[in-house]
């Protein structure tokens, strides 16, 4: 607890500044070994939203060294073609990482897609294989924001073991694999959603709150316990007094006085998810190396 004490608001950009810096040596370590990772990108459609986050992860991947493989489609894309993309990219032993930018449009099957994609390559950790292995325990792709979650948490109060934690959300992209990684690291795990009863309450009882809902500071002091360690996912523009700015799930300013950390917005869980991207990135190249050692997979290069 006396790590927590100092930080109170727990630095998402410098964090994820070192686990960059982490993912950097590492690749310059393995392009020194004549290995270099690479992270292919795909986005189908114009989003702009989209456009920005493939842009951000396309400079992020070239500034710690690992290659980049942009593949812009058009909105229009079949299913089909898609899914030859991604044979292909899954072939290719040049691309270690395989990332499909989301949403897709509405008549291609996000599902199949996400399904096609290499386990061993699924650096989103959103194939069934890498939930399914999360949810046994074992060492697999995680899901990028979560990870991040973990991360931040590690390094605010190190072992989380026998603390009481609550998720507030249940998706598939934050809120349930952040609810398997808390019981990975022995948390007692709470996991609310909109129809719990008595939500309130069960935040109240959280060492640790983990709210990824999308409502704009739904969360104040009076849900959260005194000493609370507060991790806020959301991401939500609001106007304030003509001018748009973003806000978390939780009210920061009536929360600071009352937790012992938390999580600004901007400047918190999100940098951290192009940060553990990279990380998936050499991750992914790990297991594949792994894989051919097994002969799982045909070796990638003469050997
Ligand atoms: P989803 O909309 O997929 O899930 C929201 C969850 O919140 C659902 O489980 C929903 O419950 C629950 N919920 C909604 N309203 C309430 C309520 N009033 N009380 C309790 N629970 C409620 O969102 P995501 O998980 O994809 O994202 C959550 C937030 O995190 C968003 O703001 C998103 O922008 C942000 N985000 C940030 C990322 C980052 O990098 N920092 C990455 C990903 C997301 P139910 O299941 O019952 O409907």
């Amino acid at each position: 607890m006396s790590a927590v004490a100092s930080v109170k608001i727990i630095d998402g950009k410098a964090t994820s500044a070192r686990v960059l810096a982490e993912v950097r040596e590492q690749v310059l370590a393995l392009r020194e070994a004549g290995t270099q990772p690479g992270l292919a990108v795909v986005l189908v459609g114009s989003d702009a939203a989209s456009q920005v986050y493939v842009r951000n992860k396309v400079l992020r991947a070239e500034e710690v060294g690992i290659r980049s493989f942009e593949h812009r489609l058009p909105a229009d894309t079949t299913q089909d073609e898609l899914l030859r993309l991604i044979a292909l990219l899954n072939a290719d032993r040049a691309v270690n990482g395989i990332l499909v930018q989301l949403p897709l449009p509405a008549h291609v099957d996000e599902h199949q897609v996400l399904q096609a994609i290499s386990p061993l390559k699924d650096v989103d950790g959103f194939h069934s294989a890498n939930v399914g292995g999360l949810a046994q325990g074992r060492d697999v792709l995680t899901p990028c924001t979560p990870s991040g979650c973990m991360r931040l948490l590690h390094d605010t109060c190190g072992d989380l073991s026998g603390k009481h934690a609550v998720v507030v959300g249940r998706s598939n992209i934050v809120g349930k694999p952040m609810a398997a990684l808390l019981l990975q690291a022995d948390c007692t795990v709470t996991v609310v959603h909109s129809r719990t009863r008595d939500l309130q309450v069960l935040c109240r009882q959280a060492d640790i709150l983990i709210a990824a809902v999308g409502k704009p500071r739904l969360i104040d002091a009076d849900w959260l316990k005194p000493g609370a360690i507060v991790i806020d996912v959301g991401i939500n523009r609001i106007e304030v007094e003509g001018r748009s700015r973003l806000v978390g799930d939780v009210d920061f300013e009536a929360a600071l006085p009352q937790v012992a950390a938390i999580t600004p917005v901007p400047g918190g869980v999100g940098p951290m998810t192009i940060a553990c991207l990279m990380k998936n990135t050499l991750l992914a190249l790990d297991l594949q190396q792994q894989a051919v050692r097994e002969e799982r997979i045909p070796c990638p290069s003469p050997c």
